[in-house]
């Protein structure tokens, strides 16, 4: 049977050697060892490792692994503000984030734009320093990107907050200086293309401090994954839970192949694909038109048109036949528009086949 590529923006095609590093983790018995082995403190250590040398983390960054990106929401909130937090909203990701900030009780101020645009940020709104800024690098729901430039600007108008930055649908692609933010997420099942059900959270010592002055206050900063909780374990390779080790293990393997291909080669790669898919896209104006019009905002990662004409399900039915799968549009948006997910698995021939069925469709 042919192999099918998921180009879908999450859960979307597992990294190519997955298959294999499963086999070997049931070999080695990874999901049956204790999780405070000295066995498993190695597969944790030897994951953050490769995390650390993918990212180019600087040393006095923790990363710390959690259920999932959106637990990181939570958990943020929690642990890096007490009153204020300050959202971007473009989409319904950013604004999920927004949402849960005010379900806690944070006093959250939003700075929202249309769908399908970003941020002029020559033209942000007056907002007070809140303590903890939230920028969503890559919107998955829209397929609109974040200029770093544009999320340094940020840190120097608002120095004294916490930046906190999810790349769920970008990392490892963009090149962040880290010295730039204080924290950043993602989940696996994205760009690292693993099975779901793991978060990894990045923070420095400002962060720590943070969580710990709230804890002093007599406020409550969440139990097992408070960034004390975590910061304890994970200064023994170890988690405050029976952690999803399968995961971790599947991470730092995949990670290890990524180092080893090289990120800059990825993102060479990510660049290349990504231009195939919106130039052909652009192609064809009597059948796609690209959502996103601003070029320096159109995503890398997660590639967003409109379907014109015909229902976008026809075209998703369409490229099925070819054993290619792409994402339908997002909440509201399922009906007329597709995105396309361009991640480190995916092959510049699958995104060429990709292209003879724009045409041929
Ligand atoms: C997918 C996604 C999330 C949520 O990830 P989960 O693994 O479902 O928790 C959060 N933010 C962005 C930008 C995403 O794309």
């Amino acid at each position: 049977m042919a192999h099918t590529h998921f180009l879908t923006p999450g859960p979307s095609e597992l990294f190519y050697t997955v298959a294999d590093h499963m086999k070997t983790a049931l070999k080695e018995n990874i999901c049956e060892i204790s999780h405070r082995s000295k066995q498993f403190q190695q597969i944790v250590h030897h994951t953050i490792a490769q995390l650390r040398e993918l990212f180019q983390l600087p040393d006095h960054y923790y990363i710390t692994f959690t259920a999932s990106a959106t637990e990181v929401w939570e958990r943020a909130i929690q642990n890096l503000s007490e009153e204020s937090t300050l959202h971007l909203v473009n989409g319904s990701f950013s604004k999920k984030f927004y949402d849960f900030s005010k379900q806690l009780h944070r006093q959250a101020d939003k700075w929202e734009v249309p769908l399908g645009c970003g941020f002029d940020i020559t033209q942000m709104p007056t907002f007070q320093s809140p303590e903890l800024l939230c920028i969503t690098h890559n919107e998955t729901s829209t397929g609109v990107s974040m200029p770093l430039a544009d999320i340094y600007a940020l840190r120097q108008q608002f120095p004294d907050a916490l930046l906190i930055v999810d790349a769920v649908s970008s990392a490892p692609y963009p090149a962040i200086d880290f010295t730039q933010i204080d924290s950043l997420f993602f989940s696996v099942q994205k760009c690292f293309g693993l099975p779901a059900g793991l978060g990894v959270w990045i923070f420095n010592e400002r962060c720590v401090a943070k969580a710990e002055s709230l804890l002093q206050k007599g406020k409550s900063i969440g139990t097992y994954h408070s960034i004390p909780s975590l910061v304890n374990a994970i200064r023994k390779n170890e988690t405050p839970e029976t952690p999803n080790m399968l995961g971790i293990y599947l991470l730092g393997k995949v990670a290890e192949d990524m180092n080893r291909r090289g990120i800059k080669t990825i993102r060479q790669e990510t660049d290349g694909k990504a231009a195939i898919a919106y130039h052909s896209l652009q192609q064809y104006p009597d059948k796609f038109s690209l959502f996103v019009s601003n070029p320096n905002h159109r995503s890398p990662t997660v590639i967003v048109a409109n379907v014109l004409n015909r229902p976008a399900a026809n075209f998703i039915a369409f490229c099925k036949q070819y054993h290619i799968v792409v994402g339908s549009g997002y909440g509201n948006l399922k009906e007329t528009q597709i995105r396309i997910a361009n991640f480190p698995t995916h092959s510049k021939e699958t995104f060429r086949h990709l292209a003879d069925l724009m045409e041929k469709w």
